[in-house]
């Protein structure tokens, strides 16, 4: 029987990471052919192709590096890969993911992975996670599903994927909508239906381009809103209170920017959604949007940062408010 082409893209995070000597800190330093050594039964499963695209902690990671990494894969789809791994640091994996699932067009699967332990821990969870990832990507339930997330046997949507604890094992978690699947005796069992309808975004034309986050906080000035339009972003996002609220100072300085460039309002809360039509004061929600600015709903500020630069990028920046449903 003639085996099925996994493709395996290594970027470093602590997944890979290692301590030089003893009493040092541990960076990256395991290739992707250095993890794979702790697997030898892959030879069984699949013919793998493994690489190390970089070795890098993911924070240090940017979006011209993730479309470099996106068309990466895509080659290797087109080289005959029926799934695609891809293992990073789990710092941005839930920006990443979300990333790579806007721009990822296939119906094959492409399932990123990382690990809160680093390789010189005991019980590190990289090898298992890396296991459970490669069988994800080559579970034929796993077409049309996008990017997925695979840690500690949870498979997660990239849309809807935090890392909600800085040092858990079970660090990833899916607020309000949970994880899609999880491994069970060594295979990916789906809990829903079919896989949900996926919106893709064009390839973006631009990437030069900047859009900001600000959160909203207890007694905040507005020194730094005041000058995101003359620093030359082109889209902004606040991580507003609750269903997506600001004070009413920021609420006018929003105003102002909406004249100018997209706003996105999203929840700073870690779950749950903004409202459309529930709080009428200065500063909350209804009067927000009467000021021109957008809702996330369930996305999360981060996230939204993620869809606006890519909107902007393909020159959708007239479609903010179709592709944020505010729902
Ligand atoms: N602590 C991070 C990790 O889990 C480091 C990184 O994101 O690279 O991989």
């Amino acid at each position: 029987m003639t085996q099925p082409k996994l493709s395996i893209g290594a970027l470093g995070g602590t997944v890979s990471m290692q301590a030089k000597s003893a009493g040092e800190g541990v960076t990256p330093a395991l290739t992707g052919e250095a993890m794979l050594a702790s697997l030898p039964e892959l030879a069984e499963l699949a013919l793998i192709n493994v690489e190390t695209l970089c070795l890098l902690p993911s924070a240090s990671l940017d979006f011209e590096q993730l479309l470099t990494v996106l068309r990466w894969a895509k080659a290797q789809v087109e080289q005959g890969a029926t799934g695609v791994v891809l293992t990073q640091g789990t710092d941005t994996l839930e920006e990443s993911a979300y990333f790579l699932d806007l721009l990822w067009d296939l119906e094959v699967p492409l399932v990123m992975t990382g690990a809160m332990r680093s390789a010189s821990q005991i019980g590190a969870d990289g090898p298992a996670n890396l296991m459970a990832a490669i069988k994800v990507a080559l579970d034929k339930n796993s077409r049309q599903r996008g990017v997925q997330v695979v840690m500690n046997d949870q498979v997660h949507a990239a849309a809807w994927v935090r890392k909600s604890d800085a040092l858990a094992l079970d660090a990833f978690t899916s607020p309000l909508f949970g994880p899609v699947g999880v491994m069970v005796e060594g295979r990916v069992r789906y809990l829903g239906g079919a896989p949900a309808e996926r919106v893709t975004l064009p390839y973006p034309g631009k990437t030069h381009h900047r859009v900001a986050l600000l959160e909203a906080v207890l007694g905040a000035d507005t020194r730094l809103l005041e000058q995101i339009v003359s620093l030359g972003y082109e889209g902004l996002v606040i991580a507003g209170f609750g269903v997506g609220h600001v004070d009413a100072e920021w609420a006018e300085r929003i105003g102002r920017i909406a004249e100018e460039l997209p706003v996105v309002i999203a929840s700073r809360t870690g779950s749950g959604t903004t409202t459309q039509h529930s709080y009428g004061f200065v500063g909350g929600e209804m009067d927000l949007q009467g000021r021109g600015a957008v809702m996330a709903g369930f996305l999360c500020p981060r996230k939204s940062r993620v869809l606006l630069w890519l909107l902007i990028g393909g020159e959708l920046q007239g479609e903010v408010g179709v592709y944020f449903s505010g729902e």
